[in-house]
């Protein structure tokens, strides 16, 4: 597959957003027509840039406004079109994109607009230039793809195709299936960007919340797998508007924009080899059906079966060894060679490291998942370009493979077991036994909150590098702002991911302010908390306003309702089961929740967390 990405897509210079693209390993570039006019690089200047990079110049966009005009405006039309096809020469570019008339369209008759698109095709031609016609979304008369193509089969010149562009096509819900029967040598251009499924005008929703492949809701796989099954083998170029990537780092967006286009090329032969036509009658030898465009596949992995372990980062570790051991946690010693420690309740391992944490407050640093293969995983995820971390380790300890997510969290993918230990432990204290029976608990959930820059690519880092699940985000308020919560996780639950973006007040000092945390799952949380409290824990102290309301919408057996209040626990139902729940004070930016699922309860007790956000504000106020 022939990648490529639009220099909108793109924040910094044309030459910065060249350089970008080159070194995320696109094969080509879409030149954006605002980027090539407020450059200083002449036109010969961009080509041999362009060619020094080995980039291709793919596609010159956007020529606007041209069919379904009167004679008088098609004049002048023709006379702008001539001026780009003359640049284009200067260039090097063969490919423009014209966009369906969206402004100075007068007449809707497709004969007309055929006749005009014809003699703009025969001008292109006498240049050697060939244009791809798009339909917008919100063009005043064409504005489905299909009509599109209509129009390019009846004026049936060599130098008019179509621009496919899964935004214009998927945001108004056509059908993509009729792709399939095109023509292939008529689709000139493919553009691929995903969205977040929203309610509003689509023009607004195009020019802003465009995403990359993978971080957004649509069916893209499905899309490609109908453009390829056409017969399509040019480039596939991301064209994503987008306020936030617009303002970020220009070469880590190009990295984040390339592993949604080697996700989505993955994806697609996965669509493809199980899709209907590809297994049904007819096929042959391996059941794969080949096509002219081939697309690259990558090791393969499952979800993650669990939470390995959980580490926190400190310098002084005197509060959270405090704070663990209040919440029943046992101290499995220290490592071996490090100065890393091991606490443990049932299967749920918290690592608390000191190596190079000087002057840092508790955060939490690392998280390690179950994986078949921590090597397949580890060559996937640094496939998708993920940054490798690497651990110091000596000859007998056991080798993690660890990759750097977008926030900067370590990711170690770890060997799982059936029995849920994990080998590594022994390298601590006098090693650990098998977990106790009854003592059932484990890593519910953990709560990482996210740089506003970097939140669509972190959750385009868990589905494609982790295989985690992404679900409809939910919006939380707090006293600081909306908080965007979006959970990740895996099919059967075992891991669930909880990404936060935090209001721009509180993000501002990221990961100082604003809190994450570490849910453990236990059996019987009345009991773990009454055993907290004996301990001295410092719970998140619940207004009694709470438990007024709380009591308004379950109607609770009064000594149940009174257990809850005694012990600041939170409480939520739902037709699937129940939840308890509480939390610690925080230490540094990081707190732990206890919490307890009955029935299938599946939620995490969101319609609680904007009490949470508004006491651990009041109380980081106070200070
Ligand atoms: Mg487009
Ligand atoms: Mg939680």
């Amino acid at each position: 597959m022939r990648t490529g990405i639009a220099t909108v897509c793109l924040s910094g210079t044309l030459k910065e957003k060249m350089q970008a693209c080159a070194i995320a390993g696109f094969d080509g570039i879409e030149i954006f027509e605002q980027d090539l006019v407020t450059t200083a690089l002449s036109p010969e200047d961009v080509r041999k840039m362009a060619a020094d990079l080995g980039l291709g110049l793919d596609l010159y966009q956007p020529f606007r406004d041209f069919d379904g005009v009167t004679p008088d405006l098609l004049k002048a039309n023709l006379k702008r079109a001539e001026a780009k096809f003359n640049l284009m020469e200067r260039l090097g570019m063969d490919t423009i994109l014209v966009c369906s008339n969206v402004a100075t369209a007068t007449i809707d008759d497709d004969g007309l607009r055929a006749e005009q698109l014809d003699e703009l095709a025969r001008l292109a031609g006498d240049h050697g230039v060939k244009v791809a016609y798009e339909a917008l979304a919100w063009g005043k008369y064409v504005n489905d793809y299909e009509h599109a193509y209509r129009l390019v089969e009846m004026v049936d010149h060599p130098n008019l195709g179509t621009c496919l562009d899964s935004f214009h096509i998927l945001s108004r819900d056509w059908d993509t299936a009729p792709i399939e029967d095109m023509n292939a040598e008529k689709i000139f251009f493919v553009q691929v960007a995903d969205a977040p499924q929203l309610t509003m005008d689509v023009l607004s929703w195009s020019r802003h919340y465009r995403v990359f492949p993978g971080e957004g809701q649509f069916e893209l796989a499905k899309f490609m797998g109908h453009v390829v099954r056409a017969g399509y083998t040019g480039p596939v170029s991301l064209e994503v508007f987008n306020d936030v990537f617009r303002q970020s780092d220009t070469e880590r967006t190009a990295v984040d924009a390339m592993r949604s286009l080697i996700w989505l090329e993955e994806q697609s032969a996965k669509w493809l080899s199980g899709s209907p036509a590809e297994t049904g009658a007819g096929t042959q030898g391996n059941n794969r059906r080949r096509y002219p465009m081939e697309l690259a596949t990558l090791p393969k992995v499952n979800e993650p079966a669990g939470f390995n372990f959980a580490e926190v980062k400190a310098d002084d570790t005197a509060q959270l060894e405090k704070l663990l051991g209040q919440l029943g946690f046992e101290f499995n010693g220290r490592h071996r060679t490090k100065d890393v420690q091991l606490w443990t309740m049932g299967q749920a391992r918290v690592i608390i490291n000191e190596q190079a944490a000087s002057h840092a407050e508790p955060a939490i640093a690392a998280l390690g998942f179950d994986v078949d293969s921590p090597v397949i995983a580890s060559a996937r995820a640094q496939q998708l370009k993920a940054p490798v971390v690497a651990r110091r380790v000596q000859a007998d300890e056991e080798v993690f493979q660890g990759i750097a997510a977008p926030d900067s969290t370590e990711i170690f993918l770890c060997q799982g077991s059936p029995d849920g230990t994990a080998a590594w432990t022994q390298e601590f204290g006098e090693g650990v036994g098998h977990p106790e029976a009854g003592r059932a608990a484990v890593i519910d959930h953990v709560n990482l909150a996210q740089p506003w820059q970097h939140f669509d690519e972190a959750v385009l880092f868990y589905t494609s590098a982790l295989a985690l699940e992404p679900q409809p985000f939910a919006e939380v308020p707090s006293p600081g702002g909306l908080v965007r919560s979006q959970v990740m996780q895996t099919g059967n639950k075992a891991v669930r991911l909880v990404l936060n973006l935090a209001p721009a007040q509180q993000a501002e000092k990221a990961r100082k302010t604003y809190q994450e945390h570490i849910a453990f799952a236990v059996d019987d949380l009345v009991a773990t908390a009454r055993s907290a409290r004996d301990r001295g824990l410092e719970f998140l102290q619940i207004p009694a306003n709470y438990y007024e309301d709380l009591d308004a919408r379950f109607d609770l057996e009064p000594g149940f309702l009174a257990t809850l209040k005694e012990l600041n626990l939170l409480y939520d139902r739902d037709a699937d089961g129940e939840f308890l729940h509480f939390y610690t004070a925080t230490v540094g930016s990081v707190f732990f929740e206890m919490a307890e699922r009955r029935g299938s309860y599946d939620g995490y007790g969101a319609p609680n967390a904007p009490v949470r956000h508004a006491v651990q504000y009041d109380s980081l106020h106070r200070v």
